[in-house]
């Protein structure tokens, strides 16, 4: 099998890998034990002294390392520098908090002496997604590393060569040998490594059927895991809402990272009173996006991960527009090369259609029209999903409604969904379950280990 960088602006290979064998992944996994084995012992100064520098690294290399995220995936390389520092700022965050996270915790009971505390479960796999190629895999492995774990990353098959980069950080930033390894391997063999006894959870961040793949063996081998699933977030907009603001961040929320966010707003529930506002302000705010090579800082908008990508969106708005709905701008695929797909917009959408009730991972944004928020509470509510939730409007009933309410992991008023070290992130319902980054993210791969002495 092979594992191929391949530039979705343009169509080209870039680099062919060959995936690892069997034999090799059986050694990656037992090199990874005995990191463990030296990490776990070390001091929590020892190890923030490396993170230290893995962030100085991120920093100090950024422009490189976001040319090749951009190469790979087709993210602006604006945003991929961005991302780079959101990894060094995660780096630096657990370097200067992991120890407190972790510290006992001395609960009084009939014992001389009783507390909590948590140790470091062993080497973790990984399974991670191409769309913020780094991110995603620093928010696991900072506070997963910082806790004495071990990691196994297997990312996703069209970004080799960020996953090595991240492998090459971890080891010049004096981690011991293997304690972050990249393992270039396919989906399919990612089993022999989850029924290892030697691997001692695992965390998927992607689609439902690789989550459910995941856990269900996880399940039977009796393993932890966290998921980060998919996402359609609802963008709820009230009469009271400073419109140009929720446009603009709606607009921005829908279109980062080429549409291509878990967490991005997917569905636009606004008043009645408001919407035919709404929709113009963020017809002329689409209009305004410059899509183009994502190279060059003028763009706005590049080429989305790659034209299968493409296609299953593009089937998507087709499925939509036969039940009903009606294409107010874009949403169309682009001549030429790439995997270029015109933003949009879309209303009237079918209860019974597809886009109703699936993620929509691309830039098009679903409007949907509403009398009250009761009503925008149960629109948003009526999917199978619970990742974010943003909710604008300045009366305090109606945010402490949605925030009373809303079936989500996040509920933001006044601003668009987003993650931050400081702050738990993660799903319900076909979102998934457990928590990453702050105390949550660094606990999740521990044991909570009860003490007594009598
Ligand atoms: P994906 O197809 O599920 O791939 C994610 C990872 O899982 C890749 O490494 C993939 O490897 C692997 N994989 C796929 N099927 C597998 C299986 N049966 N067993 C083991 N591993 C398997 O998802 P994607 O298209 O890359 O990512 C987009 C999805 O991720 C969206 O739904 C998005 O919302 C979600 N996401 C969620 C979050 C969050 O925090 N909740 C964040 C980002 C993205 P291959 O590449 O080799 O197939």
């Amino acid at each position: 099998m092979t594992i191929q960088s391949k530039n979705p602006a343009t169509g080209e290979v870039v680099k062919t890998f060959e995936a690892l064998t069997e034999a090799q992944i059986d050694l990656a996994i037992a090199q990874s034990v005995v990191a463990h084995e030296a990490l776990r012992d070390w001091s929590f100064k020892k190890r923030a002294a490396c993170m230290e520098k893995a962030a100085k690294i991120l920093e100090d290399e950024s422009p490189c390392i976001a040319e090749i995220m951009t190469m790979e995936m087709g993210k602006t390389l604006a945003s991929a520098k961005g991302e780079v520092e959101k990894c060094a700022w995660v780096c630096r965050y657990y370097a200067e908090t992991a120890e407190a996270h972790l510290a006992d915790d001395i609960v009084k009971t009939d014992a001389t002496k009783s507390y909590r505390c948590y140790r470091p479960l062993g080497p973790v796999l990984a399974v991670m997604p191409w769309n913020y190629p780094l991110w995603q895999v620093f928010r696991f492995a900072a506070p997963a590393l910082m806790a004495g774990n071990t990691g196994l990353l297997k990312h996703a098959s069209n970004v080799p060569q960020s996953a090595l980069l991240i492998q090459d950080i971890f080891q010049r930033a004096g981690f011991p040998d293997g304690a972050f390894q990249t393992l270039l391997i396919g989906g399919s063999q990612v089993e022999q490594i989850l029924r290892d006894d030697r691997v001692r959870a695992a965390t998927l961040t992607g689609s439902e059927p690789a989550g459910a793949s995941v856990a269900s063996i996880c399940g039977e081998e009796i393993k932890p895991t966290v998921l980060e699933l998919g996402g359609s977030d609802a963008f709820i907009v009230m009469p009271s809402a400073d419109l140009d603001e929720a446009v603009k961040v709606g607009t921005t929320s829908r279109t980062q990272n080429n549409g291509q966010s878990c967490i991005a707003a997917k569905r636009f529930i606004i008043h009645a009173d408001i919407y035919d506002g709404f929709k113009a302000k963020m017809v002329e705010a689409f209009a305004d996006l410059t899509i183009g090579d994502p190279m060059d800082d003028a763009t706005d908008i590049g080429p989305l991960v790659s034209v299968e990508a493409r296609a299953t969106i593009d089937g998507q708005v087709q499925k939509a527009l036969k039940a009903g709905a009606i294409r107010v701008m874009g949403a169309e695929i682009m001549d030429g090369d790439g995997a270029f797909y015109r933003p949009g917009i879309l209303e009237n959408i079918s209860e019974d259609s597809d886009a109703y009730h699936e993620e929509v991972f691309g830039p098009v944004a679903l409007l949907f029209k509403v009398d009250d928020i009761e009503a925008a509470i149960k629109l948003a509510n009526d999917s199978p999903f619970g990742l974010g939730s943003s909710v604008w409007t300045t009366d305090k009933a109606e945010q402490d409604q949605a925030i009373r309410d809303l079936e989500a992991g996040a509920t933001f008023v006044n601003s668009m969904t987003s993650s931050d070290p400081r702050l738990p992130f993660g799903g319900i319902k076909r979102s998934g379950y457990g928590r990453e980054l702050t105390a949550e993210g660094i606990r999740a791969f521990c044991n909570c280990k009860t003490v007594s002495i009598a």
